[in-house]
């Protein structure tokens, strides 16, 4: 394959097959959302306001690539719901995008805005296209056409679109200048996740972490541990994975497994996690050959890492890692689903069964919407926040988004998944009763 010089993507990062991976993820999602109602009891009619998407588009983009030929791409925008606000999610450039797989994150997204209490529904989109294939010039056309082909049924008050894989705040930046020539108005609140210099947020960079963090010391207190005393495991060091290492470091615990594409890396007297970020920058954000620099131990697989005994583990690399296969050797007390879908519905029973307590997606990494959601605010009043801020203003969210799950779970005596499921069933049921959405 022929890589242009001016790509944005860092050249030789393996490009990962996300095929295998969001197998079903649509049938996954319909299962945890089809529990929930179950314990809910809701009416059919309740239902059908609430699981299928409001709207699906897929578009044909035509893209002049630079040897002058057209290509046609195929895109894909799902607004799941907008009862409870503008649909609200990132687009993804990736060869594997299904259109299921879209809708099946659209849902989730609707889920966890509603699950943090934020005044937005749930969307997603996404691109048939391998971009690291494209030069900088060809990535820039086509983001331009998608944004441009969607331009009427996206917007501040509509839909507000944000990065997710292989998507990036350039991106968001093109995403923006395209709507705003559309429009010939200044209108940063259509997309987030934008750099700072244009209308981007404070903490946006390590707002999921962050949440992922204020997480786990509410675990910590409803559960009685300490956070200081714990040992973890993080498999995935890229922006979440990475940064969450950190920040649980730096509160005293000891992370003693850490891994990504090239491998498991573990020490259990622990890892100097800022040592290790900056061998991955040093390495094209991998931590290939690092067992060569620090004093710890490499296992080729990159999963070997959910394996270990530790207090805390920290999904934060891709869907589907721990299934019916793995999840008896799971040892593990608790599990903060940093990634979106970690774990599938056969592995939540045998996690279940075996009394790990599981900190869900919709819930534990849903710090870096709602920051997404601060910067919406921020744009549209002009006016912006200082990280401390962003930070104060985040935990509240998070707390109070964990306690309102972990109240539910008691009280309908469900784990944290149905609970969490539950909490943003009501709160979309409410709104769509009190608009008039069904009787
Ligand atoms: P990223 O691309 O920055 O990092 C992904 C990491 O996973 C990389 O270190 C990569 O090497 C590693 N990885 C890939 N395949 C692996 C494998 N088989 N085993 C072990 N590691 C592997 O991505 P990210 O933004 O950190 O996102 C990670 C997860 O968190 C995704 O599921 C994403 O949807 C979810 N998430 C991220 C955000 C965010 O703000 N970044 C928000 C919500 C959810």
């Amino acid at each position: 394959m022929k890589r242009n010089k001016k790509s944005i993507y860092e050249p030789g990062k393996p490009q990962i097959s996300r095929r295998h991976m969001t197998l079903n993820a649509y049938e996954n999602a319909m299962r945890q959302f089809d529990q929930a109602v179950e314990v809910l009891g809701l009416k059919p009619n309740q239902v059908a306001m609430i699981r299928d998407p409001r709207k699906v588009i897929i578009l044909t983009l035509p893209v002049r690539m630079d040897d002058g030929r057209i290509e046609v791409f195929t895109g894909y925008r799902v607004q799941h719901s907008i009862v409870r606000g503008p649909a609200k999610g990132g687009v993804r450039f990736h060869p594997d995008v299904t259109l299921d797989e879209v809708k099946a994150l659209a849902f989730w997204m609707t889920m966890k805005c509603a699950v943090v209490d934020i005044p937005f529904g749930g969307g997603k989109g996404g691109v048939v296209v391998d971009p690291y294939k494209l030069s900088l010039g060809e990535l820039e056309r086509l983001s331009r056409r998608y944004f441009a082909s969607l331009a009427d049924d996206i917007g501040p008050d509509q839909d507000v679109p944000a990065p997710d894989v292989n998507t990036n705040a350039q991106i968001m930046a093109w995403f923006m200048d395209t709507y705003c020539m559309h429009f010939k108005r200044h209108l940063p609140a259509v997309v987030t996740g934008k750099p700072l210099e244009i209308g981007g947020s404070a903490g946006r960079d390590i707002a999921t972490a962050q949440g992922v963090v204020f997480c786990l010391e509410e675990a910590a207190k409803c559960l009685s541990f300490e956070l200081k005393a714990c040992s973890v495991a993080v498999q995935g060091f890229g922006n979440a994975g990475s940064n969450a290492a950190k920040l649980l470091a730096d509160k005293g615990a000891r992370i003693i497994g850490i891994s990504d594409v090239t491998g498991s890396y573990i020490s259990e007297n622990g890892i100097d996690v800022m040592d290790a970020i900056e061998w991955a920058r040093g390495h094209n954000k991998l931590l290939t050959g690092y067992e060569k620099h620090a004093k710890v131990k490499k296992i080729e697989d990159p999963k070997a890492v959910l394996e270990l005994d530790v207090d805390i583990l920290i999904p934060a690399a891709l869907e589907n890692q721990i299934t019916g296969e793995n999840a008896d050797r799971i040892k593990a007390k608790v599990i903060a689903e940093a990634a979106n879908g970690p774990c599938t519905p056969d592995a939540d029973e045998v996690l279940n069964k075996k009394g790990i307590f599981i900190i869900p997606d919709i819930l534990c990494n849903a710090g870096g919407v709602t920051v997404s959601y601060f910067e919406w605010v921020q744009n549209r009043m002009g006016f912006y926040w200082t990280l401390d801020e962003v930070t104060s203003h985040l935990k509240r969210f998070m707390t109070n988004a964990f306690q309102a799950v972990y109240n539910a779970s008691k009280e309908y005596k469900v784990p944290m998944r149905v609970a969490a499921f539950i909490v943003a069933i009501k709160r979309l049921t409410a709104a769509a009763e009190l608009r008039g959405l069904y009787a």
